[in-house]
């Protein structure tokens, strides 16, 4: 790795239903060392969840005491401002600093954000091979009701529209060939 030798940070953002769940969790599996970020949340955890593997829970003066003070990439109010979530800073940058590339998954305002605050993420967009193979593959999956598919499409389209932002586009056609491209982001040099 050249200059300040930190492994990579890959900010992956994209529409609902184009496979991020799913090329995440290959990557996860296949990227050795990679760190995928633990979101930060106000809210109180579910039967099963573990602190620190599948979020940090903190209170919300904890939380806000760490936007105070710089530590949150980027961070949002959820169900109508009752919580706030967002990814914090400091086991993002000891992954990094310790060698081991990042993957950051969040929407397009996260992405935004992060872009904000480290200059030297590389945004990637993961995008559908066309609107109709999205409205499938967001309609198949079966997991939302109609009036949520509708309102994930008008989000869709924002989303869409934006992402010349991005410092790559990966259209995800075919799953190993995704994998393949944001795994080679992952192991390029962070600077
Ligand atoms: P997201 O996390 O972006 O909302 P998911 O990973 O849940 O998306 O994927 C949405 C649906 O599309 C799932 O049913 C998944 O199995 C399917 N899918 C993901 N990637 C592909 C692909 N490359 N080709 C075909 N189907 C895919």
């Amino acid at each position: 790795m050249a200059g300040n030798g930190k492994a990579a940070l890959v900010v992956l953002a994209g529409p609902a239903g184009v496979g991020k769940s799913t090329v995440v969790s290959r990557l996860r599996a296949e990227v050795p060392g990679l760190y995928f970020s633990v979101s930060m949340t106000t809210r109180s955890p579910r039967p099963g969840e573990v602190d620190g593997r599948d979020y940090f829970f903190v209170s919300p003066e904890d939380f806000q005491e760490r936007i105070d003070a710089g530590e949150m990439l980027e961070w949002a109010e959820i169900h109508g401002g009752l919580q706030r979530s967002g990814t914090p800073r400091r086991p993002v940058e000891e992954a990094r600093e310790a060698g081991r590339p990042v993957l950051v998954e969040v929407d397009l305002a996260g992405a935004r954000s992060i872009r904000e605050v480290e200059p030297n993420a590389h945004l990637l967009f993961l995008a559908p091979p066309s609107w109709e193979i999205l409205v499938e593959r967001l309609t198949g999956r079966g997991t939302e009701t109609e009036a949520q598919v509708k309102r994930r499409l008008e989000t869709a389209r924002v989303e869409m529209d934006a992402q010349g932002e991005f410092d790559q586009v990966v259209v995800n056609d075919d799953v190993d060939k995704a994998v393949e491209a944001i795994a080679r982001a992952l192991t390029a040099s962070g600077n």
